[in-house]
């Protein structure tokens, strides 16, 4: 392409709300094979809520979704927002909170030693979900994220946090199709709960599981295929979004990742990937 016509696709782009941050971005976002999303926040909206509370026996509903609370008060996580506003009443104190990045919470409350989070949580502390871990498999079998409660060892709920997929999602996924690219989700949440995201949006490649820090790893496990971009709105993403041979930060995404990105998407809508692969081609002249 020419100088010229990397600024008129540039021009174009902008004026689609896709900042390209340099001209080589747009040359090179052409060649592109595979594009890897990021779940949350980037094809799901990212405000989860709590849709169904499952309890061991014995349990107070209201007092467990208490004790999730009282821990979550001090967490940034939007897991931590939606349990904050189902819990009943006043809260009971939480001491030594502490967040386990890609694990959830540990704290103590009146007493007694308390834990929120995923289940490989209490797989780490030893803690078996017993009669509960049907209630959390149910819940990621339909795409929501289970968050367990357990107190003194023992697991007291299982939490179903449901995020929806945004509006156009879909559309999203299926246009890239279209133009030939392979699509991928990368996630911190359970297998089961991807893997049911994944098939709701047509998306034919899942890495689950990935601690924050894992982002690149799984990356650079999907670049056998040729080029890849990465597509993410949060913090957790801004080591992806920089290793990817494109990142590519969506919506109203913190300053860390567009900061790290190459290509910036204003609206948070997915199918502005698939317009500015568009426009990139065009530019390229591999479209007319
Ligand atoms: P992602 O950003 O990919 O959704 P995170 O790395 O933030 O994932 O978290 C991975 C998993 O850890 C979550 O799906 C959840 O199960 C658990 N988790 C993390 N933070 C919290 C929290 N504050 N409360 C409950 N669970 C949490
Ligand atoms: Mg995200």
């Amino acid at each position: 392409a020419t100088p010229t016509s990397v600024m008129v696709g540039t021009g174009r782009a902008a004026g689609m709300g896709i900042l390209f941050r340099k001209g080589a971005a747009l040359q090179a976002l052409s060649g592109v094979a595979t594009v890897a999303f990021d779940k949350t926040g980037t094809l799901t909206e990212g405000r989860p809520s709590v849709t169904e509370v499952a309890l061991a026996a014995g349990t107070d509903r209201d007092e467990a979704l208490r004790l999730a609370a009282a821990l979550e008060a001090r967490s940034e996580h939007p897991i931590a927002r939606a349990i904050l506003a189902v819990a009943p009443g006043e809260l009971p104190a939480a001491e030594a909170v502490e967040a386990l990045p890609g694990f959830g919470l540990r704290g103590r409350v009146e007493g007694a030693a308390v834990l929120v989070g995923a289940a490989r949580l209490m797989e780490r502390e030893g803690i078996a979900p017993g009669d509960l871990a049907a209630a959390a498999d149910r819940f990621a079998a339909a795409g929501a994220t289970p968050v367990l409660v357990a107190r003194d060892g023992r697991v007291l709920a299982v939490l179903a946090l449901a995020d929806p997929v945004k509006a156009t999602a879909r559309a999203a996924i299926d246009a890239l199709h279209r133009m030939g690219v392979k699509t991928a989700l990368i996630t911190g949440d359970t297998e089961a709960t991807a893997r049911a995201v994944a098939a709701e949006l047509g998306i034919e490649r899942v890495s689950a599981g990935v601690l924050p820090d894992g982002k690149v790893a799984a990356l650079e496990a999907l670049r056998k295929d040729g080029p890849l971009a990465f597509v993410g709105d949060g913090l957790n993403d801004a080591p992806a979004l920089a290793a990817a041979d494109i990142g590519i930060a969506i919506g109203t995404g913190t300053d860390v990742a567009i900061e790290a990105a190459d290509v910036v998407l204003m609206a948070g809508d997915p199918r502005a990937v698939a317009d500015a692969l568009h426009v990139s081609r065009r530019t390229m002249r591999n479209i007319r």
